[in-house]
C-alpha cells in the first residue's frame, strides 16, 4: 500500500522504537520497519525524536481577548503542542450556556490551527439546567472555582450548587474540575496586607498559605467522595495537598486525578521577588524547598500530568502593587522546550514518561480516545524534537501575545523541529506552516464515536 505520508525515524511508543509509521487520511494505519513502507510524501528524522502529539489541557485562550483562537493555537502549533483544551473563561462573558458554547464551535473551525477540545462552565447560582446542554453539545469536561477571580467571568460556586453539578456530570461520566483555593482565607490575607500597604510582591505569596489551597482540595474531595464525582484538580502547587490527595484518594478511592503546571515545577518565590508581576499567578510560586518536593513528587510517580495554565496576559511592568496586576502566565509556546529540557535532559526522565505527562495521561483522563498515542488507529498527531539543538528564547519568538516570561534571554537546549496534526504539517523550522486546519473534537458524550 502506498500512504498519504511517512514518518520515519525514532518515535515513543512504550519506550523508544525506531520505523516507519504508515499515514492515510490522517490516521496511523501502520507501524513497521525501518524503510519498509512508502508513500507520496516522506517525512524522516535521524538525531530527533518522534513524540505523540502533545496535550495541554489548560489553556484560556480568551481571558485576553486579543488573544484568541488564531494566535492561542498558532502559539500551540510552535510549541509542540497538537491538542489543546480550552477553557471556558472568557472575557467578557464565560462559556456557560450551550448558545455561547456553540458560537465557541465556530470560532475552532474558522481559527484553529491545532485540534482542540471545549471545557465548559457554570453561572454562580443559575444555569446548572445549562450543563446536561452543553454535554450534548460535545463539553469535553467543566471547570469550576472556589476561588472568585472575577464576579461575572471567573466567579466562586457555592458548595450546594456543586453538588447539584457533580450529579450532572457523574451521571454523564464527564470530569469535573477545579480551581481550588480559599477565597475567605485569601480575600481577607489580600485585604489586610493592602491596608499595611504591603503590596511588594512576595505579598502575593504570602496571601495565598499552603492551606488556601489544601482546605479547598480537601472539601472537594469529600464533596467528590459523597457524590461519585469524576474530580479533577488544576494547578496544584503544594506538595502537602499531593500528599493529602494521595492519602484520600486511596483511603476513600475517590475518583481523582491532579495536574502541576510547569512553573510550578521550574520556579519559586525567588522569581517571584526577581520578575514581580511577570512571576504572578494563582496559586503563587511556592518556596524553593516546597518546590524541590513537588519535583520528588513528580519523580515517584504522583501527579497525573503537567500543563500550562497558559494565560496570556500582556502586564504593566511598572506596577508597583502586586494584587493589582493580572494573574496567569504565558506558556504554550515555550512548555514543551523548556519542561523537555527540565525534565528529561536534567532530571533524567525517560521520553516515555514525559509523552505520558504531557499527552497520554491527559488522553486518557479527558477520553480523548484518538489522541495520544503513537499506535495504529490513533490520530497521526506527532512532535518531532531535536534534544540538543541550544538556541536562545527571545521575545521575538513568541506567535502568542504575550512574550512577558521569566525565561526570556534562557538558552534552552531542545528545539520543537516539527509539528503534525492528523498527518498534516502545522509548525517546521520556526514556521507556522499550515493555517486554520483545526478542528473541534468534542467529548464522547456529544457524538464524537458516531462522528467517527
Ligand atoms: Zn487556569
Amino acid at each position: 500500500m502506498r500512504y498519504d505520508v511517512v514518518v520515519r525515524g525514532t518515535y515513543v511508543s512504550n519506550g523508544l522504537q525506531k520505523g516507519d509509521i504508515g499515514i492515510q487520511d490522517g490516521k496511523i494505519v501502520e507501524l513497521s520497519g525501518y524503510r519498509t513502507l512508502s508513500a507520496d510524501k516522506v517525512i524522516e528524522y535521524n538525531d530527533e525524536i518522534i513524540f505523540p502529539g502533545f496535550i495541554d489541557s489548560h489553556v484560556h485562550c480568551y481571558s485576553n481577548p486579543n488573544e484568541g483562537m488564531n494566535r492561542a493555537t498558532r502559539a500551540a502549533a510552535q510549541g509542540g503542542i497538537t491538542t489543546i483544551i480550552d477553557m471556558p473563561y472568557d472575557r467578557p462573558e464565560p462559556i456557560d450556556t450551550v448558545e455561547k458554547f456553540n458560537r465557541k464551535i465556530e470560532d475552532i473551525n474558522q481559527n484553529a490551527v491545532v485540534d482542540v477540545a471545549l471545557w465548559g462552565t457554570v453561572a454562580k447560582n443559575k444555569g446548572v439546567n445549562q450543563v446536561q446542554k452543553m454535554i450534548d453539545a460535545g463539553a469535553i469536561a467543566f471547570k469550576l472555582s472556589t476561588f472568585e477571580t472575577d464576579p461575572q467571568r471567573f466567579p466562586s460556586i457555592p458548595d450546594h450548587q456543586i453538588i447539584d453539578i457533580m450529579k450532572i456530570t457523574s451521571k454523564n461520566d464527564i470530569l469535573l474540575a477545579f480551581h481550588a483555593e480559599n477565597e475567605d482565607i485569601i480575600t481577607n490575607l489580600v485585604n489586610q496586607y493592602t491596608s499595611e500597604g504591603k503590596v511588594e510582591a512576595i505579598y502575593h505569596h504570602l496571601s495565598r498559605p499552603p492551606e488556601s489551597e489544601s482546605s479547598a482540595v480537601s472539601s472537594l474531595l469529600d464533596l467528590a467522595y459523597w457524590n461519585n464525582a469524576k474530580l479533577h484538580l488544576v494547578h496544584i502547587s503544594h506538595p502537602h495537598t499531593v500528599d493529602m490527595i494521595e492519602k484520600m484518594k486511596k483511603i476513600y478511592s475517590i475518583n481523582v486525578t491532579y495536574e502541576t503546571c510547569y512553573q510550578y515545577l521550574t520556579l519559586d518565590t525567588d522569581s517571584l521577588k526577581k520578575y514581580g508581576v511577570i512571576a504572578k499567578c494563582n496559586p503563587a510560586l511556592r518556596r524553593p524547598s516546597e518546590v524541590e518536593q513537588l519535583n520528588e513528587q513528580l519523580q515517584k510517580g504522583d501527579i497525573d500530568f503537567i500543563t500550562s495554565d497558559h494565560a496570556p496576559w500582556v502586564k504593566d511592568k511598572t506596577e508597583k502593587n502586586i494584587f493589582k496586576a493580572p494573574s496567569g502566565l504565558t506558556g504554550l509556546d515555550i512548555m514543551i522546550p523548556v519542561m523537555f529540557d527540565y525534565l528529561v535532559s536534567k532530571k533524567g526522565f525517560n521520553e516515555q514518561k514525559f509523552s505520558e505527562l504531557f499527552s497520554s495521561n491527559i488522553a486518557e483522563r479527558f477520553n480523548l480516545v484518538d489522541k495520544g498515542k503513537i499506535e495504529e488507529g490513533y490520530d497521526a498527531d506527532f512532535t518531532v524534537i531535536n534534544p540538543n539543538k541550544p538556541w536562545k528564547l527571545e521575545k521575538a519568538f513568541y506567535q502568542s501575545i504575550s512574550n512577558q516570561s521569566v525565561f526570556n534571554g534562557n538558552t534552552i537546549g531542545a528545539q520543537i523541529i516539527e509539528t503534525i496534526v492528523r498527518g498534516k504539517t502545522v509548525y517546521h523550522d520556526k514556521e507556522v506552516t499550515f493555517e486554520n486546519k483545526g478542528k473541534f473534537i468534542p467529548g464522547l458524550k456529544g457524538g464524537r464515536l458516531s462522528e467517527y
